[in-house]
């Protein structure tokens, strides 16, 4: 079962990635964007894993559902909206059980990615 620490360290470990790609997503936008698709995704993360550390939501889905919130607050362009959508969504539909299997996970996941989808 997969618990609130869990979905956190999930945050952390994205935010960790992001970081460490933050050069590379920005000069992947340069030729067809605003070059600050890196720094904007490094804003946001960083912002996530900081109101996760404060504010310690104890489920599942409520971690997911301020990741989202935050992320959309934070992150400029059309990104914000996309990644906060795919976890606003997920963390609503994984309700407020304490622990979660990874099928809901999975199941929460779809509903998540039908929420971007619909928004592109
Ligand atoms: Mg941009």
């Amino acid at each position: 079962m997969l618990d609130a620490d869990f979905f956190r360290r999930w945050m952390t470990a994205t935010a960790a990635s992001v970081d460490r790609e933050a050069q590379r997503l920005t000069a992947l936008d340069s030729p067809i964007g605003d070059a600050d698709h890196g720094s904007n995704l490094q804003r946001g993360f960083t912002s996530v894993v900081n109101v996760l550390e404060k504010d310690a939501p104890d489920t599942p889905g409520a971690v997911l559902t301020l990741a989202g919130r935050q992320l959309i607050s934070t992150v400029g362009g059309a990104s914000g909206p996309l990644y906060g959508t795919l976890l606003r969504r997920t963390g609503k539909a994984l309700g407020d059980a304490a622990e979660v299997s990874e099928e809901q996970f999975g199941d929460a996941l779809r509903a998540g990615v039908d929420a971007v989808m619909a928004l592109g």
